[in-house]
């Protein structure tokens, strides 16, 4: 199973000489499990995935991907109408998404494209986008892999996916807001997980004044890695205001106390 980040910024795209390093596009990654492709949001990072994809079968209108979105605020949606093999003919997109704030993923996706926030319109897109409806609680399967989904803490919802094939697993808790114990059933479910993608958006201190914005810290991911057994904890969702350097230190201050955890980088591509 490979790994590969399209975009680890969480909020809004920082394109700049401060965020290089780590990256400023928004939330996407791309799993591989042999042909089988499956991507985690369309965040300003799908734009760049969609673009090396068009180097291979989907130019021609051949390829086939798994696109999860784990809830539609437009850091995790805007990159779709940029996402060039959407405008392929024979191209199949599968769209998994969960119904949030009374809207399903495909009204929220052609809202993006209405005439007055974009010009080309959804139906437009002439690849086959097929939408499923997930929810809480449901396991899929996509070809070689199965996705498990997990409803989490976070305004309006947000779903957390394991993504299983053979013995590896990746779980990607994106957007969540930590509880005030620890959350059991995130422990659970990132249960033995060779990886965990964790919202790292605030420090432990910037928590403190923005409880209820539905994201957590490092210092909260390492005890949820720790008590689940994960090996690896990769930080992710960065704060558009934590540049490079801010960014290293909060990664050697985690590793201090789960030395296997890393800050993802956008272009960072790992096999487990
Ligand atoms: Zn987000
Ligand atoms: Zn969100």
């Amino acid at each position: 199973m490979k790994i590969k980040y399209y975009g680890t910024r969480g909020s809004l795209s920082v394109p700049g000489k401060d965020t290089v390093k780590y990256g400023g596009n928004t939330a996407c990654v791309r799993i591989t499990v042999g042909p089988t492709l499956i991507v985690l949001d369309g965040g300003s990072g799908l734009r760049v995935l969609g673009n090396e994809l068009m180097q291979g079968e989907f130019r021609a209108g051949r390829g086939c991907a798994h696109l999860f979105f784990s809830h539609a605020h437009w850091d995790h949606i805007h990159g779709f109408p940029f996402f060039a093999p959407a405008y392929i003919e024979g191209n199949q997109l599968l769209l998994y998404g969960s119904r949030n704030s009374n809207s399903s993923l495909n009204k929220t996706l052609s809202h993006q494209q209405n005439c007055v926030n974009f010009p080309v319109r959804l139906e437009e897109m002439t690849s086959n986008l097929k939408f499923i409806e997930i929810h809480d609680g449901e396991k899929l399967r996509c070809a070689q892999a199965v996705v498990s989904c997990f409803a989490l803490n976070h305004p309006s919802g947000s779903l957390s996916f394991r993504v299983e094939a053979g013995h590896k697993s990746v779980v990607y808790a994106s957007d969540y807001e930590h509880l005030d114990c620890l959350d059991l059933k995130l422990v659970e479910f990132a249960r033995d997980a060779d990886l965990l993608i964790y919202d790292a958006m605030f420090t432990p201190e910037e928590y403190e004044r923005k409880q209820g914005w539905g994201h957590s810290t490092y210092l909260e991911g390492l005890k949820i890695a720790k008590a689940a057994h994960v090996k690896q904890l990769h930080l992710f969702h960065y704060n558009p205001e934590h540049n490079d350097p801010f960014i290293d230190k909060l990664e050697k201050k985690a590793q201090k106390l789960f030395p296997n955890t890393y800050a993802a980088k956008e272009g960072w591509e790992i096999e487990i």
